[in-house]
């Protein structure tokens, strides 16, 4: 059987909730047993080997291993994780989400749980700072369950609150979820398990059900990667005393060995270089020595190292390389980025909004969350917004697609005045769900105004009665005095007789010597009717209807009936079979 590699974990969350002090209690815990290995610092990330795990967990561990241990990235949130790509997804294997159980979701919680469904990363929730329940009695390191039990009932009570609302907040983004001891089948249900950072109480069952996960989920793919190509993905580029640019890298795949040549994504071109030298951190007690790092000869999946190389001045932070042989595999690699950069951007619709976003991980983040809600988009890119953008937005025909949403990146100068000219809205934001909220709530609100316009614009139906001691004049027009019996009565609307036939066009309406252009249900006025003559086509004492034209009969009557009021709706029903006495399917 071959080798199990480590599986990547990162830790995402809302700010203040607790990721880094966790990666901290994580890296600094230690066993008092000394037969279990340390903790291993990489370049950018903590190892913590399975035995050191076993002992964490002795008092609970109930799973079968097979993997080497965990490899935290020590950069926390969901920046890392957009970031940091590989192939196809996100660089992390796993995910502990961290929600302060006192305050519950946040809009950057709620962000890494959309990237996590993005990404279709399995990952724990970890409701933190259990200690600052009121009442809570604390104990150092223990498994949550054994906490747990020597609590009051009214403070567990509180806990169990807390837990429902992270139930439900969960149950908001599709996903089912419990606290991790009621949990039966956990490719099912989303564990949470109750911690404090602080205290290091629930850590145990944590790191476990990591464990387990991981080998659940992620065995197949993880066995797949520990040998051939390495692969990794590029954490930060720096400048080094002594050595130059290099670069920190996570290896997530296959073995590097120093005299590798390494092809590595650039913003425009492929860069290739060959790797001169692989460092690692020197462990505490060697810290001595005049270099903080050691050199190694090769390195195996997964692991945070610095790489010593030429060339590396266009590299950017969260490309992804990869070892290559021949002029080949270089082709087959710019390719393949090429078409990933390429799968990402280019499904876009004719007619849509115009995304920029500061990297692929986003990029393909927004994407996946504006098709969720039904926002077309035309254009999506990393970078900064340009004037093209602006031209890009101002073309569409739809005026809730004359949009630019720009995550993380910067307006170029004049997009500002360019978009105001050519009446582009500009959303910009760092948190991706505050940019969709945003986005969102202007098109309701945009939709409701239209929406509002369209129903105004709309004959609306009324019944009214001609008054025959009101005949001021028979034809040319007639003018006459009309009772509105139901709805309102408007300029420019034809009239029917009850047998359907027509009687003449509303000129104008006049109450005590003044026009108006509305009259309202029980309202008398003055009224000139064109296209009749009171004596022949009319008697001047009939019931008339406003023939309201097809095409708003059936608006109204399939969507607004609830706007029109009692005997509108009633005068509407008997228009409505007038009309039908002819054509069943009129306004159907
Ligand atoms: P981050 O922004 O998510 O990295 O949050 P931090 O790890 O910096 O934590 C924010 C604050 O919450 C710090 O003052 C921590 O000491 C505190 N904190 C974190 N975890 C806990 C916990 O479990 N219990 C208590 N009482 N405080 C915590």
């Amino acid at each position: 059987m071959k080798q199990l590699r480590t599986p990547i974990v990162s830790v995402l969350g809302h700010v203040d909730h607790g990721k880094t002090t966790l990666l901290d209690k994580i890296r600094r815990t230690r066993v008092t047993a000394k037969e279990a290995g340390g903790i291993t610092q990489h370049i950018g990330a903590t190892e913590i080997p399975i035995d050191l795990i076993k002992q964490i967990c002795k008092d609970i561990w109930n799973v079968k291993v097979t993997i080497p241990g965990l490899l935290f990235i020590d950069t926390p949130g969901h920046k890392a994780f957009t970031n940091l790509r590989r192939r196809g997804g996100a660089l992390a294997d796993l995910a502990i989400l961290i929600v302060d159980v006192n305050e519950g979701f946040k809009p950057q919680t709620e962000e890494a749980v959309s990237i996590l469904r993005t990404f279709k990363t399995p990952f724990v929730v970890a409701a933190n700072k259990i200690d600052r329940i009121p009442g809570w009695q604390s104990s150092e390191y223990a498994p949550f369950l054994k906490s747990w039990a020597q609590q009051d009932d009214f403070t567990k009570q509180k806990l169990e609150n807390k837990i429902y609302e992270l139930i439900g907040d969960l149950y908001r983004f599709g996903f089912s979820a419990d606290r991790f001891d009621r949990i039966k089948d956990f490719t099912r249900t989303v564990a949470i398990v109750p911690i404090s950072a602080i205290t290091g109480e629930g850590i145990p069952e944590l790191l476990m059900i990591l464990v387990g996960l991981a080998q659940k989920y992620l065995e197949e793919n993880l066995r797949l990667q520990v040998e051939g190509k390495a692969k990794g993905t590029i954490l930060e580029v720096k400048e080094e005393k002594g050595l130059g640019i290099t670069c920190d890298v996570i290896l997530y795949d296959g073995t590097l060995k120093v005299g590798d040549t390494i092809a590595i994504a650039g913003k425009d071109d492929v860069i290739v270089t060959h790797v001169k030298g692989i460092l690692k951190p020197r462990p505490a007690k060697e810290m001595r020595v005049e270099s903080k790092f050691q050199s190694v000869k090769s390195v195996t999946a997964a692991a945070g190292v610095k790489l010593v190389a030429p060339n590396l001045e266009g590299v950017l932070a969260g490309s992804e390389f990869e070892a290559v042989e021949s002029e080949e595999d270089i082709k087959n690699f710019r390719e393949r980025v090429k078409k990933e950069y390429e799968e990402i951007s280019i499904q876009t619709d004719e007619e849509g909004v115009v995304l920029k976003t500061d990297t692929l991980g986003s990029l393909e983040a927004l994407i996946n969350e504006l098709k969720e809600i039904e926002i077309p988009i035309k254009k999506a890119e990393v970078g900064d917004v340009d004037k093209r953008d602006v031209v890009e937005a101002s073309a569409n025909r739809d005026e809730l697609n004359r949009v630019i949403l720009a995550f993380n990146v910067k307006l170029l100068p004049g997009v500002e005045e360019e978009a105001a000219k050519y009446g582009v809205r500009i959303f910009k934001e760092d948190i991706i769900y505050t940019l969709l909220d945003k986005v969102k709530q202007w098109r309701e609100e945009e939709k409701l105004a239209r929406e509002r316009q369209k129903i105004e614009a709309l004959v609306k139906p009324a019944k009214i009665k001609l008054l025959k001691e009101f005949i001021f004049r028979r034809s040319k027009p007639a003018v006459v005095g009309v009772k509105i019996l139901a709805g309102e009565l408007r300029k420019d609307v034809r009239l029917i007789k009850p047998d359907g036939s027509p009687a003449g066009v509303v000129r104008s309406m006049q109450k005590e010597g003044e026009n108006v252009s509305v009259a309202k249900e029980g309202e008398e006025l003055a009224v000139a009717i064109d296209g009749v003559t009171i004596g022949r086509h009319l008697e001047g004492d009939e019931v008339l209807y406003v023939d309201v034209p097809e095409r708003h009969a059936k608006i109204l009557e399939r969507d607004l009936m609830d706007t029109l009021s009692e005997e509108a709706k009633k005068a509407f029903k008997e228009f409505l079979e007038i009309k039908r006495k002819e054509n069943p399917f009129w306004g159907k």
